[in-house]
């Protein structure tokens, strides 16, 4: 297993070619931009490497019986989801945002069993390929994107239907060797920063869309393999010092890219899925349940930083003691265990799939993202709430160094005597990065639109049942 510090080092070796701001970046690891978000992720590697944590951040690989990274651990038990969940609370919670490496580990998790159910009805032999591929990653303690969301084009339109037959990835050519895939995945989490990337169908698919039923892994700096580094509200501050950033050493959400695959070549031993449509909407569901369980576990971490500067932030202002501001601490608190209460009950409520990896339940995991698009952004309101108008108006760090104005802006921004206006600066800053709209549209969409969680719930309740117990205790007839 590797430490945070050789994961960094690690990425120095890769080719990985990124564009930001009008520039291909010569180094994604020393850039401002960025480097807060390898900070994060290089988190998912100390904590397997730390006593006080291992037992949550390790694993015994079911393959090899070695000891890894439970970020490329496939879930066998129990014990091993809710660990799972747990291990997302405790690196949300040293972060105090996203750490990225997840959407990598689900990907595995879920290829492991769709590979397995692909080969069992039709003969293929995707499972020992990802095997191996599985293995290796362990091995080399790889860091791998999770490629899941297509551009779409027209959301009315399937992909077989769309005016540019790229806007979802597909084999663009079979060849002796490998084929050769097209197109491009959007909002890639960590991708920058990954060394491979693992890429999935993100939809159910028809017959029309053979060519799109393709999951496969390439290497990060493979040769075709382009991306775009997204802009994120206040970025510009990265590079203009450390206060303002509010959560300087690791950011705000996962510093997305987009990710262009421009005639990739993949050779056979990385592609896991090839046109067997039928097993796409499993794929989906089985990544998604996987996902959202996540989100229950690393949002209610990052949460808990909140609370954190949320009560802190009160202490400073002299409001702490008040009535409503501790009301709204333990409602803050309420919706956070809320959250974590659906990851804990999805790991606890789980089964066994046929190739004997445990699955959450999918109505819980989806109850609990649900609930992370409903609760984050109450959270950060009532933050807001406690913490007061100085989030949308406080002066630039450059102002306590600014001669003229320095000893005002410290002498008004203070509030209690003993406490420095600049502690009380930093803590609005923290608040006000975890409360803005980067981290609430993560939670609205990233894992899926809440409307995606609703059309789970919407299918899995047995609707007949609860009508009857109703109709049982009113005496009703059935209708
Ligand atoms: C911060 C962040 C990180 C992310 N990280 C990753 C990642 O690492 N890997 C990855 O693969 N993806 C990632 N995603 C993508 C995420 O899964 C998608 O944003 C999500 O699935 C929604 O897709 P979309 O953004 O294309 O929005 P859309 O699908 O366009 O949804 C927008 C709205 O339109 C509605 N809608 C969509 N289609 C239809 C339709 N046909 N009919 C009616 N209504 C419709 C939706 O319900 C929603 O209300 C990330 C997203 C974010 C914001």
């Amino acid at each position: 297993m590797m430490t945070g510090s050789q994961y960094v080092e690690s990425l120095r070796a890769l080719k990985t070619e990124v564009h930001f701001m009008g520039e291909r970046l010569a180094s994604v690891v020393d850039h401002p931009a960025i480097r807060p978000h390898v900070n994060a992720a290089a988190v998912t590697y100390d904590l397997a490497t730390d006593p006080a944590h291992g037992d949550l951040a390790c694993a015994t690989s079911h393959l090899t019986g070695r000891p890894i990274n439970r970020w490329t651990h496939v879930p066998r038990t129990r014990d091993d989801l809710v660990k799972k969940a747990k291990m997302m609370r405790v690196a949300g919670r040293i972060t105090g945002t996203c750490f990225q490496r997840c959407v990598g580990m689900d990907a595995l998790i879920t290829l492991h069993s769709v590979t397995h159910d692909v080969d069992r009805k039709h003969g293929t032999t995707y499972h020992e390929r990802f095997k191996q591929f599985l293995v290796e990653t362990q091995d080399r303690d790889l860091m791998s994107g999770g490629a899941m969301t297509d551009p779409k084009g027209d959301r009315s339109k399937r992909p077989h239907e769309q005016h540019d037959p790229d806007l979802f990835v597909r084999v663009a050519e079979r060849r002796e060797d490998g084929i050769v895939v097209r197109g491009a995945k959007m909002h890639q989490t960590g991708a920058v920063n990954s060394h491979q990337f693992i890429v999935l169908p993100g939809q159910a698919l028809g017959p029309e869309d053979r060519d799109y039923a393709v999951a496969f892994a390439v290497p990060a700096d493979a040769p075709g393999v382009i991306q775009v580094f997204g802009r994120q509200v206040n970025d510009s501050r990265k590079w203009e010092g450390t206060i303002d950033q509010g959560n300087a050493t690791y950011g705000v959400v996962g510093g997305e890219a987009l990710v262009i695959f421009d005639d990739v070549f993949v050779p056979w031993e990385r592609v896991f899925m090839l046109g067997e449509v039928e097993f796409a909407g499993t794929l989906v569901e089985r990544f998604t349940s996987y996902h959202r369980q996540n989100y229950g576990g690393c949002k209610s971490g990052n949460l808990d930083v909140l609370i954190g500067a949320t009560a802190a932030i009160a202490d400073v202002q002299g409001t702490a003691k008040a009535a409503h501001v501790r009301d709204k601490l333990a409602e803050m608190a309420h919706l956070v265990e809320t959250m974590y209460s659906g990851a804990l009950a999805c790991s606890h409520e789980c089964s066994s799939l046929a190739c004997g990896t445990a699955i959450v339940d999918p109505l819980l995991a989806n109850s609990a993202k649900f609930n992370t698009a409903r609760y984050y952004p109450e959270v950060t309101r009532l933050a807001q709430d406690i913490a007061g108008g100085f989030l949308a108006t406080m002066p630039s760090e450059r102002e306590l160094a600014n001669p003229r104005v320095a000893g005002f802006v410290r002498k008004y921004y203070q509030t209690r005597a003993d406490v420095p206006a600049e502690d009380r600066l930093r803590l609005g800053r923290l608040i006000e990065n975890m409360t803005g709209a980067t981290p609430i549209v993560e939670c609205m969409h990233g894992a899926g639109s809440p409307q995606a969680q609703k059309v789970v719930v919407q299918r899995t309740i047995d609707w007949a049942l609860r009508r009857t117990l109703a109709q049982r205790i009113a005496s009703t007839s059935k209708p």
